[in-house]
């Protein structure tokens, strides 16, 4: 199966359009080393013919336009986009969603927590309903699920979603939804035919037990890597809360990202949905190359990986 990263930021983008933080001044003025990056998410096929959209960001115009294997090709209406499949109900993953109303017909997977908070509390796909047909298939946790072709045929990728056990609530869901497990997934695609797969978390609070259990024999793994330090916003005055309140574990530190996957054994491992004031998106900056040492990749739009 292919994946090709469409966006590899976080919400916001790179640089961000209001932002004045050090990372975002330099992209703005072109410095050498910091390529822009459009808001997270990725595109996986199979047979590079059919393509599964994880997270829809505000991006996806652009994102589509980038990569020529997503453009019509059969009618005069057409689209190789199959689905696209939601890891939670944040802005910077479903504001997509709307800007794809041309199409006659939206396939959704989502879990049905990710459902309620898009229809009820933050009604994006009643919205998209009133333009095109939504097709929702309810994404049930640790469930082998077939991923289904727009014709309903067998896609060749198979789908497992688990919680990433995020305690953080959602900004327009009622506060006694916080901590429910089917806020947040990540998921674990397989490849049918290779038996291959990949385990994609844009956001994760916590390396728990549960979470660590997938990432045995996953092929290549991209993660969360918004963040390298807890208190990088507050540090730049930006914001007062951590990073881990707002769902996403560090990368540097005692318990970070970096800690916790040394010693796992996976082939390839890509952070991704990196904030922009992340340092590691400078090129050559030394928390780049602490990265780098540990033969952890840090992804750019456009990135494929061939899994
Ligand atoms: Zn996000
Ligand atoms: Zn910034």
């Amino acid at each position: 199966m292919w994946v090709r990263v469409l966006g590899s930021g976080a919400g916001g983008g790179f640089p961000q359009w209001n932002c004045n933080c050090p990372n975002c001044r330099a992209a703005r003025n072109g410095s050498p080393g910091c390529r822009p990056r459009t808001q997270s998410s990725i595109a996986v096929s199979a047979d590079y013919e059919r393509w599964f959209v994880f997270n829809a960001s505000p991006d996806v115009h652009a994102q589509i336009g980038a990569f020529p294997a997503l453009w019509p090709r059969r009618a005069a209406r057409d689209t190789p986009i199959q689905a696209v499949v939601l890891s939670d109900a944040e802005l910077d993953h479903t504001l997509g969603l709307l800007l794809l109303r041309e199409s006659r017909r939206v396939r959704v997977y989502c879990t049905p927590w990710v459902h309620t908070a898009l229809t009820e509390w933050n009604p994006i796909l009643r919205t998209l309903a009133a333009f095109a047909r939504v097709d929702w298939q309810p994404i049930r946790l640790g469930e082998m699920q077939p991923l289904c072709t727009t014709e309903d045929t067998d896609s060749g990728l198979r789908c497992e979603a688990f919680s990433t056990e995020s305690s953080k609530r959602l900004t327009f869901a009622p506060a006694e939804s916080a901590g429910h497990p089917e806020a947040s997934v990540g998921y674990r695609i397989s490849d049918a035919r290779t038996g291959r797969s990949l385990v994609y978390m844009p956001a994760l609070e916590k390396l728990s037990a549960g979470v660590r259990g997938q990432l045995t024999d996953c092929a290549c793994l991209m993660i969360d890597g918004t963040c390298w330090v807890d208190d990088e916003m507050a540090r730049l005055g930006i914001a007062g809360k951590t990073a881990r309140e707002m769902g996403h574990l560090p990368l540097s530190g005692e318990g970070g990202t970096l800690e916790q996957l040394a010693g796992l054994d996976i082939a390839r491992t890509v952070l991704v949905h990196i904030n922009n004031t992340n340092p590691v998106l400078i090129e050559h900056s030394p928390e780049r190359q602490a990265v780098e040492a540990r033969g952890i990749e840090v992804a750019v739009d456009g990135m494929e990986v061939e899994i």
